[in-house]
């Protein structure tokens, strides 16, 4: 009996659970110094951005559109090749979202399609740096010369990654990550929002918390009484605990291994799989330092959903990443087509990741190798009459 191998999982050590342990034994459970030396450490790998940490990654895309002042009457761009997430918490803002397609070869937001969908209404131009890859922020920045629209990087997949010799986490004016058991690094739930610029991060601050002001300068009623603290703005409860922040300093920690076994394992995929005929394996820029969270391959000649059907028969996990989300029944009864990113939905249709985690072996991946061979081998599978 062989085991499962999912897609995606966490990798969770010993020095992990005693930091947690610490945690749980000392006075704070939910906001203590965990959570600012978390955020600090978080700092040094987002080049020196300001970071407050939250409950998850959904909330981190909240919080900065949030802190953008994005609210109805606004749009937001997002390319379809995403979690639902990057659209549907602008939306929850009452912004209309707009979807512009990705680029052919690394699926992330095409700046032409940017340029053509940016209008006077464009509040935040999204991008996502799909399966651990940068967007290609020079280029996007570029695009929406002459307009006020702030960029964000939802980069749930590339902590760690590098553009140009600059880190993810201060190649946009707002970049988001997830700490989700299947992304680079956990605290089981939990995200932040990353930002160069001290009034976003205040707003994102203040946000999480409630929209609670405590800072005297700041308060209407300063004479109040020691105990007075004032919401001017509506915001949620989106704090990451202590106990998680200690987790997520001791996951930090790692994260370097984390990324060069992932980097390993994928120039494996690459080798082992360049010659075999009816899959592509991803691309990559030349100006990458991509943070692999994914091993998207594409599955040719209308073959994916039978190949993903006699990996999952053979006990491998593969998975798809991601429905457009324009296609989730919630955009389209609001209207949205499909056929409007004929990039991102061709991609949809052909796209399937492989097992990708730091604790994948040598022999599991030659499992997920073989699988892959056999299933393409098979006979094709034709759909009943
Ligand atoms: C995982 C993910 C999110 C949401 O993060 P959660 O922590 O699961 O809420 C947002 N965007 C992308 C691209 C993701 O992969």
């Amino acid at each position: 009996m062989t085991s499962f191998l999912p897609y995606g999982r966490q990798s969770v050590t010993d020095d992990d659970v005693a930091a947690v342990v610490a945690a749980l034994r000392s006075d704070w459970l939910t906001t203590g110094p965990q959570v600012a030396a978390f955020e600090a450490d978080l700092s040094a790998w987002a080049g020196g951005a300001g970071v407050a940490t939250v409950c998850n990654g959904t909330a981190a895309l909240h919080v900065a559109y949030a802190a953008a002042g994005v609210g109805p009457g606004d749009e937001v761009i997002v390319p379809p090749m995403t979690f639902v997430a990057t659209a549907s918490s602008a939306a929850a803002l009452g912004a209309r979202i707009v979807f512009a397609d990705v680029e052919e070869e690394t699926f992330t937001l095409d700046p032409a399609a940017v340029s053509a969908a940016t209008t006077d209404r464009t509040k935040v131009v999204a991008a996502v740096d799909y399966a651990g890859h940068p967007a290609d922020y020079d280029a996007l920045r570029a695009a929406l010369h002459g307009s006020d629209a702030l960029l964000l990087a939802d980069a749930a997949h590339s902590i760690g990654a590098g553009y140009r010799g600059r880190p993810v986490g201060s190649l946009a004016d707002l970049t988001t990550f997830s700490f989700f058991p299947t992304k680079n690094m956990t605290t089981a739930e939990g995200g932040a929002v990353a930002t160069g610029d001290p009034r976003l991060l205040t707003r994102a601050r203040r946000f999480r918390n409630i929209g609670l002001v405590r800072e005297r300068d700041e308060l209407r009623w300063p004479d109040e009484g020691g105990w007075h603290q004032e919401v001017h703005d509506f915001g949620l409860n989106y704090r990451l605990p202590d106990v998680l922040c200690a987790l997520g300093r001791s996951q930090l920690r790692r994260l370097g291994d984390f990324l060069a076994r992932r980097a390993e394992l994928v120039a494996r995929y690459d080798e082992a799989l360049a010659d075999l005929p009816g899959v592509r394996t991803p691309g990559r820029r030349d100006w990458a330092t991509p943070a692999w969270h994914l091993y998207p391959i594409r599955v040719l000649d209308g073959r994916r959903r039978e190949v993903y059907d006699r990996m999952r028969a053979a006990g491998i996990g593969v998975q798809v990443n991601y429905l457009p989300v324009h296609w989730h029944p919630a955009f389209a009864d609001l209207g949205y087509r499909r056929g409007s990113c004929p990039v991102a939905e061709a991609f949809y249709a052909q796209q399937l990741s492989l097992p990708l985690y730091p604790g994948l072996r040598d022999v599991d991946q030659e499992r997920v190798v073989d699988a892959l061979t056999s299933a393409l081998r098979g006979v094709p599978v034709r759909p009943a009459a």
